[in-house]
């Protein structure tokens, strides 16, 4: 397991700090208006092979939030989800939500329209994903004859989520939940990779949550359809047999293992990025940004 060194989250008046993940900062809102409902935080953090760098990355968690906002808004007449206010204090302008308290499905609903990482090893050793058969012959980047959902549970801080079949997503949440989260799931890919494509991006894998409101409906919570939770890759680029360029950390894991000269073997911490890396990376979200939505960032 590897050692998660999270800064500790910033105090915000009139919440309780609640929860920080590698990346965001979850609080609860004590009083007025909101009270009862949770503050979301993208910070600037950026998490690579499971490390939180001492680096940041200015923009990195506005470019995330109006990312996901655009998102909710695209899949509304699909599904709801937590999105409450942007209205948020000053010192987290921009970055953060506030949002309905759910009850988390335990479920980490990822639907792959592509085959790489985990799912790609997954497939090297056993031919399946998931407990879902596939075609011999895959390779890195494949297109896969249909979109899968390929359900993982969370892990602990600073271990990797396990692919898990879709039985398992039966024991953990009953037969009928699950159904649904997998279905939703799918549409919420189909619908995202289409909108994306058109754009010049391939959606090639995605990481939903989901969770149920009082009144037991389900709804989309957390952050949707960022460069942290799915893969954007360049359409154009696109070219199955090898590692494709993404829109997200490539430059950083690049720099990290090739140039840094950091031992990922060693266990010890990356160091410090330096500020063309930072740059690069930088520009890399804001490009996916811009080029998604067509906004300007
Ligand atoms: P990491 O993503 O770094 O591996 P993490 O998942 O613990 O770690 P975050 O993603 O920052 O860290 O944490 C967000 C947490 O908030 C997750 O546990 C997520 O399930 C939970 N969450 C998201 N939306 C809601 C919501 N509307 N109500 C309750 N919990 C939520
Ligand atoms: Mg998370």
């Amino acid at each position: 397991m590897a050692e998660i060194d999270i800064p500790d989250a910033p105090e915000i008046e009139g919440t309780t700090h609640l929860h920080s993940g590698k990346v965001r900062d979850l609080y609860r809102i004590d009083s007025g208006e909101h009270e009862g409902r949770l503050l979301m935080v993208a910070s600037d953090r950026i998490s690579a092979y499971d490390f939180v760098l001492d680096s940041t990355i200015p923009d990195k968690g506005e470019v995330l939030t109006r990312m996901s906002l655009w998102w909710f808004e695209q899949l509304a007449g699909i599904v709801g989800n937590h999105v409450v206010s942007t209205d948020v204090p000053a010192s987290v302008a921009g970055r953060a939500v506030v949002v309905e308290r759910l009850e988390m499905f335990p479920v980490e609903c990822v639907a792959r329209g592509y085959l790489t990482g985990s799912g790609l090893l997954d497939y090297e050793r056993t031919g399946e994903v998931c407990g879902i058969a596939l075609p011999a012959g895959l390779q890195d980047g494949s297109r896969l004859p249909e979109p899968v959902f390929t359900p993982a549970t969370k892990a602990d801080l600073g271990d990797h989520d396990e692919n898990v079949d879709y039985e398992a997503v039966v024991a953990a949440v009953g037969a009928d939940a699950a159904a649904e989260l997998r279905a939703l799931t799918m549409r919420v890919y189909d619908t995202a990779h289409d909108l994306a494509r058109e754009r010049g991006i391939i959606l090639a894998d995605t990481k939903l949550e989901f969770g149920r409101r009082a009144d037991g409906t389900t709804i989309l919570g957390d952050e949707v359809l960022t460069p942290d939770s799915s893969r954007f890759w360049p359409a154009d680029d696109w070219e199955p047999g090898r590692a494709q360029a993404s829109y997200d950390k490539q430059v950083v894991r690049d720099w990290l293992t090739r140039e840094s000269g950091w031992d990922r073997a060693s266990g010890e911490a990356p160091p410090p990025l330096p500020p063309a890396v930072v740059e690069r990376t930088r520009a890399r979200y804001v490009e996916a940004y811009e080029l998604l939505t067509g906004e300007r960032f």
